[in-house]
């Protein structure tokens, strides 16, 4: 008896240490992705995406984890990528097709299947046609992009910006602005001003996450939806969706996940450089391919610039803490 009382609690905090070392945060990817191309919509044309992708922000978590693509029943489905067809059948009650390319694999539902597993297609076959069932019930196809257990958005397949945001209406939009704005000037250690004292960047050894230009600096900046002056957090680089964003010094991942503001963020903590500590924040990406607690180093691809969150388009939104305080990321780098 007593030896059991004892084993019992351990068991337990075993079994629950084993889940949390085992569990894959959604949106954190295990390898680098190589996105099948080419690729094409899954419709014949240019179909309308009337329903965005949102990441969930854990596994079973609320989220949209594909694009909805205006259609109607009957309507011929493509294969998005040449592939091999990994399911084609009845999940739930409707039909659904799954395409493997490699290590991604893209969804299509509802359809009725016409391939069967491990027939291989091209881009452009025929695959099925728009059925009833699920959330898009015959006036839209769902499709989905994932590599293992992690959702990505479909669009980089198409070089396109995905992300929910830009297909909100303008009232809407300026909600989502205005809650992603309070929640940045809520979060600590925002001080505009120590980016003033701080003098001339460079010479740390950082390096720029992507190569692109700035296309808006860290500041304040007359916000043109919602009229008024409000703090631009971070320094914006403007890159294509799908480009690599690599880490800007070795450190550590100390978080990894969706803010309905910063989209997929990455938080990395440089430790002390130069006798400052160092954090940065990446954001808006797709996806990351790195999680917390994984070390990296300088130039290592993290993931891909995306537009998802508060985004108008596909950029990176870099921001830098200083000894805990945020500044403009152009004072350090
Ligand atoms: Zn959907
Ligand atoms: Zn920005």
């Amino acid at each position: 008896m007593l030896v059991s009382r004892r084993l019992v609690p351990l068991l337990f905090a075993g079994l629950t240490l084993g889940l949390l070392l085992g569990g894959v945060p959604a949106g954190v990817a295990t390898a680098q992705p190589r996105l099948p191309s080419p690729a094409g919509w899954p419709l014949a044309g240019k179909p309308e995406v009337i329903r965005g992708f949102a990441a969930p922000e854990h596994d079973y978590g609320p989220g949209h984890r594909g694009v909805d693509l205006a259609a109607r029943a009957g309507q011929p489905v493509l294969a998005g990528a040449a592939g091999m067809v990994a399911f084609a059948g009845s999940v739930g009650g409707r039909g659904v097709v799954s395409i493997d390319h490699d290590d991604m694999r893209t969804t299509y539902e509802p359809v009725s299947p016409q391939v069967t597993a491990g027939q291989r297609v091209r881009l452009g076959q025929p695959i099925g046609r728009v059925s009833g069932g699920g959330h898009c019930a015959g006036r839209c196809l769902h499709w989905g992009l994932r590599q293992g257990v992690s959702y990505v958005d479909p669009l980089v397949l198409l070089g396109q910006a995905g992300g929910p945001i830009r297909l909100l209406a303008a009232d809407q939009r300026e909600v989502a602005a205005e809650r992603a704005r309070a929640r940045a000037e809520a979060s600590p250690g925002i001080d505009a001003v120590a980016a003033v004292a701080l003098g001339p960047g460079g010479g740390h050894g950082f390096v720029q996450p992507v190569p692109g230009a700035v296309t808006s600096a860290f500041g304040m900046r007359f916000h043109p939806v919602l009229h008024r002056w409000k703090l631009h957090d971070g320094t914006d680089f403007g890159a294509a969706c799908g480009t690599p964003i690599r880490a800007p010094y070795a450190g550590v991942v100390t978080r990894a996940y969706f803010n309905a503001g910063y989209g997929q963020r990455l938080i990395l903590d440089h430790e002390t450089v130069d006798g400052v500590r160092v954090e940065t924040a990446l954001n808006h990406a797709t996806h990351f391919v790195v999680r917390p607690g994984q070390t990296v180093t300088r130039g290592q691809v993290l993931g891909f610039v995306g537009s998802t969150g508060y985004a108008t388009g596909c950029h990176l939104h870099l921001m830098v803490w200083l000894d805990g305080r945020l500044v403009d990321p152009m004072t350090w780098f």
